[in-house]
């Protein structure tokens, strides 16, 4: 690759947000010779892939894994990255349906043992079934009952999607359905369970000192790259001039020869100037996130359960997944000691977000007890709150989103890309692939390659969420 042209060098990239997709845009970008800096408005990298350390324990925020499933070309470079510190571990979780838990990922001969006679019936006759049933409505749960059948469509998905997102599967879009779901039909799912089957099926990779240390040590080899990172940084707004853009970051402004934001649109749509169209705000405030409590509960015992996760669909407790930190890694964790992760989905300012830490360590102990599970030996509670953590894909938002797309498809300086700047439910090891490609996507003359990016895009549309 030709070096960058240095009258454009004069002026640096500027990438806003510090999370996995930034990081990865920001390093690659400065691998290929191009001046960077990076923007991040919390005092640390990670954005919700980071690790806190709560009561001496690293933690995640809500339960992380980097799955089998991500492409080759960024886990040889994670494991260069991470060295030894990356294990391959087996997965040890469980999913409470009916009443009774279930292995999860699902096992052949634990859910033939576990499940009630009449679901396994209506799994049988659904699955006997399948090649008949057609949607009945272009909706999350006409097509999970369609492809998957009713039985686990009505005892898994539909509570589940309900609890995630805030509103009924029917009003959810069709999407959500490839999107979200792995295994889309009883065939999938068979064979899903087969692979499961061994240990080797069921494996995940997880760093020895937390999920956090992914983005931590992209953060040290962007820095040596030569990216300069601004920690604690609060951008006040961002003009877009003819051949560059002013980034406002209080009093002083940035130059920047062009801007990758990895932000909330909504956020990004308020900084902007000039401002978007009418119609491209109404497309922004028409989209809508759910939030996220993280109840993190201080115990003092080694370990609460073996298990790494618990997934919890049922609508008796607010809690979405419960997971145990130390469990998913052979770490350096303190003795007598163990920090539970509850996840809550909720609304910014309802009953959940606005709780006391006091109120909600006790109305979790409570919750798990109502779950089956033992009550913890809880001495201290600490929560924190992610305001959009799962984009709503309520029917209809396809069009606002393509509202949005059109309108920064036409900036020439500005790209947006990331969990919340394409507003999609992607893992870690796909946002670390939009960052790559839109690195590679900008020329060493300064240009962006927008062929390459509208290509990259369409492959982001395939992407499937592994939970
Ligand atoms: C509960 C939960 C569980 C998950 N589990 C998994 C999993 O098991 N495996 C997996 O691979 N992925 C998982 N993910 C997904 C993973 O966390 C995301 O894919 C990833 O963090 C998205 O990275 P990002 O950089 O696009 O966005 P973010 O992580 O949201 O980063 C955006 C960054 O921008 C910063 N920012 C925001 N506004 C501004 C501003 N105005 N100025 C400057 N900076 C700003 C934020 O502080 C943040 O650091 C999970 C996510 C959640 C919520």
């Amino acid at each position: 690759m030709d070096a960058p042209d240095p009258t454009v060098s004069g002026r640096p990239l500027v990438v806003i947000g510090a999370g996995p997709t930034g990081l990865a845009a920001a390093r690659r970008a400065a691998h290929c010779g191009h001046r960077v800096v990076l923007i991040e408005r919390a005092a640390e990298v990670g954005g919700m892939a980071a690790s806190p350390t709560i009561a001496g324990q690293r933690v995640d925020l809500g339960s992380h894994r980097l799955h089998p499933s991500i492409e080759p070309e960024i886990l040889a470079d994670l494991r260069i990255l991470l060295g030894d510190e990356l294990q391959v571990r087996i997965r040890n979780g469980r999913i409470r349906l009916d009443d009774r838990w279930i292995a999860f990922p699902l096992r052949t001969f634990d859910l033939l043992r576990s499940v009630s006679p009449k679901f396994a019936l209506g799994a049988a006759l659904d699955a006997v079934t399948s090649l008949v049933r057609r949607p009945q409505a272009d909706t999350f749960a006409a097509n999970l009952r369609a492809g998957l059948g009713p039985t686990v469509s009505r005892a898994f998905y539909e509570p589940y999607a309900t609890k995630l997102w805030g509103v009924s599967a029917d009003e959810l879009d069709a999407s959500l359905a490839r999107r979200r779901v792995s295994a889309r039909s009883p065939l999938a799912i068979i064979r899903k369970i087969a692979r499961g089957a061994s240990p080797a099926g069921r494996t995940f990779l997880y760093p020895r000192g937390g999920y956090g240390r992914i983005c931590e040590r992209l953060a040290e080899s962007a820095i040596d790259s030569g990216v300069e990172i601004r920690l604690s940084t609060e951008i006040t707004g961002i003009r877009l001039n003819n051949d560059y853009v002013t980034i406002k970051l209080g009093n002083e402004d940035l130059p920047a020869h062009r801007v990758l934001s990895t932000i909330n649109t909504t956020a990004l749509v308020n900084l902007v100037s000039p401002r978007p169209p009418q119609s491209v705000i109404d497309a922004v405030d028409r989209l809508e996130h759910r939030a996220m409590v993280l109840v993190f509960l201080v115990c003092d015992q080694d370990q609460y359960t073996p298990y790494d996760a618990h997934y919890l669909p049922s609508p008796d407790t607010p809690i979405s997944r419960l997971s145990e930190p130390r469990n998913y890694r052979d770490g350096p964790d303190p003795e007598g000691r163990t920090v539970l992760c509850c996840e809550l989905p909720c609304q910014v300012g309802d009953e959940i977000w606005t709780a006391t830490d006091g109120q909600l360590g006790d109305w979790m102990a409570d919750s798990l007890v109502g779950q089956g599970l033992p009550r913890p030996r809880l001495v201290a509670t600490e929560t924190r709150r992610l305001p959009h953590v799962y984009p709503i894909y309520r029917t209809g938002y396809a069009n606002d989103l393509a509202t949005i797309a059109k309108w920064t498809e036409g900036l020439e300086r500005l790209v947006v890309l990331g969990r919340q700047g394409l507003y999609t439910p992607d893992n870690l090891h796909h946002v670390l692939r939009m960052g790559v490609s839109a690195a590679d996507a900008l020329k060493a003359d300064g240009s962006f390659d927008r062929e390459a990016w509208r290509m990259a895009l369409a492959e982001f549309e395939t992407f499937v969420v592994e939970d």
